[in-house]
C-alpha cells in the first residue's frame, strides 16, 4: 500500500461496510489498477468509468433511477444519461441523433427554450423545424408523407400554458409507421402519471430541475431511452464530445428529491384538483384550465394516459392585464418565481413577465392572454393556498 498516492482505493480507510446514501463520486477521473485494464475499459471491453464527463457513479445511479421510473411496471429495459440541464437534454438528443438536411416535426406551444433552441441554433445547422397543431393526427400523418426529411416527432403533453394534451399513443405510432424517433418532453408528468415510453414512444426527456427534484436548488436534466444501443452510442456520445454531462452534486440533489417523488405528487395533484374545482365556478375567473376538470377540451386524452392530473393549472382573470398585474401584487403566502414543480405554490402573470416582449397576436394564438395566471401548486394545506388567492381575487 502506498499511502503517498492520491488514489482513493489506496488510501488506509475502512470501507467494509457500504454507506446508505449515495456517496457523491467528486472527482474528475478514476484510476486504473494497470495499463492493461485501463486499455480494457476505454475499449469498452471491461466495464468501469474513466473521466466523469463520461461517467460517474453517483450521475449512473440516478439516471438508471430515473430509467426504472420510467419503466416502472413493465418488462421494459429502459436506458437513461443524465445531462446538465432540460435544455442540454433535448440539445444533446438532437445533436446526437438528427444530422443536416433533417427535420423535427413539432408543435407551437412548446416550452420556450424548445422553440427557441429548435429555431435559433439547430435551423441554422441544417436541421429545420415544422411546427403545427400535433392534435390534428391526419395532418400529422400528411406532413410525414410530404416530407421524408422528418426524423424525430418532439412533443409536450400536457404543455403550457393552457395544458393541452396530445394523444401519445396514436402520435407514437405515426411516427413509428415513418421509421421516425418520437420523443416526448415528460416534464410537467413525471413518470409517476404518465410512461410515454410504454404508450410507444422511443424518448422520453426530463428537466429534473422541476418535479423530479422537486425542491428548486438543482438544474439538471435527464434523457431516457428504450433502445439502449441508440442510448449509449448516438446520444452518450454527443453527451461525451459537447460536455453536457451532469454533475455529481445536481445528480445527488435529484436523487434525495426523488425519494419522494411519489408523496409530492399525490398532493400535488390533491391540491391542484381542489384548486380547480374552486376556480370554475368563481365570480373573478373566466376560465380555469385544468386537464383534471372534466370541461376541460382535452380531458378524455389525459384520462387515457395519465394516472392523475398533475400540479399546473392556468386560469383567466376577468380583468384583463390589469388584473393580472393587481393580482400578482396582492399575493403573500404564494410565491412570484418564473419556474415550476417546486414544493410552494409558485405563479406566474405571462402577459407582465414571461412573455412581456411577445407580440400581443403571437401571444394569443398560443393561448396567452392578458389575464392569464399559471400555477404550479405546490405541497402545502391546499386551504392556505386558496385563502392567498382569495385574498388577491
Ligand atoms: C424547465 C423546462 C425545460 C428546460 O429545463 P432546464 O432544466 O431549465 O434547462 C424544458 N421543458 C420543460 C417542459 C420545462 O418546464
Amino acid at each position: 500500500m502506498h499511502i503517498d498516492s492520491t488514489c482513493v482505493k489506496e488510501f488506509p480507510v475502512n470501507i467494509t461496510t457500504a454507506p446508505h446514501i449515495l456517496p457523491i463520486y467528486a472527482t474528475s477521473s478514476f484510476c486504473f489498477e494497470n495499463i492493461d485494464q485501463g486499455i480494457e475499459i476505454f475499449n469498452n471491453i471491461e466495464s468501469g468509468n474513466t473521466y466523469s464527463r463520461y461517467s460517474n457513479p453517483t450521475v449512473d445511479a440516478v439516471a438508471q433511477k430515473i430509467a426504472m421510473l420510467e419503466a416502472h411496471g413493465s418488462d421494459l429495459q429502459a436506458d437513461a444519461i443524465m445531462t446538465s440541464s432540460g435544455m442540454s437534454a433535448i440539445s444533446t438528443l438532437v445533436m446526437g441523433v438528427l444530422r443536416a438536411g433533417d427535420a423535427i416535426l413539432t408543435q407551437e406551444n412548446l416550452y420556450g427554450g424548445t422553440t427557441e433552441l429548435f429555431r435559433g441554433l439547430f435551423e441554422p445547422l441544417g436541421i429545420t423545424t415544422i411546427f403545427m397543431d400535433l392534435g390534428n393526427l391526419q395532418a400529422v400523418e400528411d406532413a410525414f408523407r410530404k416530407n421524408p426529411n422528418i426524423r424525430l416527432l418532439y412533443f409536450e403533453t400536457p404543455s403550457n400554458p393552457t395544458l393541452a394534451c396530445l394523444p401519445i399513443r396514436e402520435l407514437a405510432a405515426i411516427a413509428a409507421r415513418f421509421e421516425a424517433l418520437s420523443c416526448i418532453d415528460n416534464t410537467f408528468a413525471t413518470p409517476y402519471l404518465q410512461q410515454p415510453l410504454l404508450l410507444g414512444v422511443d424518448l422520453s426527456i426530463h428537466s429534473t430541475t422541476k418535479f423530479l427534484n422537486g425542491h428548486g436548488n438543482s438544474i439538471a436534466g435527464a434523457i431516457v431511452a428504450k433502445d439502449k444501443n441508440l442510448l449509449r452510442k448516438k446520444i452518450w456520445n454527443a453527451m461525451k464530445l459537447v460536455g453536457t454531462n451532469c454533475s455529481p452534486f445536481e445528480a445527488w440533489l435529484t436523487h434525495n428529491g426523488l425519494k419522494t417523488l411519489a408523496v409530492r405528487m399525490e398532493r400535488h395533484c390533491y391540491n391542484a384538483q381542489t384548486i380547480a374545482d374552486h376556480l370554475e365556478n368563481h365570480p373573478k375567473v373566466a376560465q380555469v384550465n385544468y386537464p383534471g376538470l372534466t370541461t376541460h377540451p382535452d380531458h378524455t386524452i389525459a384520462r387515457a394516459q395519465m394516472s392523475q392530473y398533475g400540479a399546473m393549472l392556468s386560469f383567466e382573470l376577468k380583468g384583463g392585464f390589469d388584473a393580472g398585474v393587481a393580482f400578482m401584487n396582492k399575493l403573500r403566502f404564494c410565491t412570484l418565481a418564473p419556474t415550476l414543480g417546486d414544493t410552494d405554490t409558485l405563479v406566474l402573470h405571462p402577459a407582465s413577465s414571461s412573455h412581456l416582449r411577445v407580440a400581443p397576436e403571437v401571444r394569443l394564438r398560443n393561448g396567452i392572454s392578458d389575464g392569464l395566471i399559471r400555477l404550479s401548486v405546490g405541497i402545502e394545506n391546499v386551504q392556505d393556498i386558496i385563502a392567498d388567492l382569495e385574498n388577491a381575487f
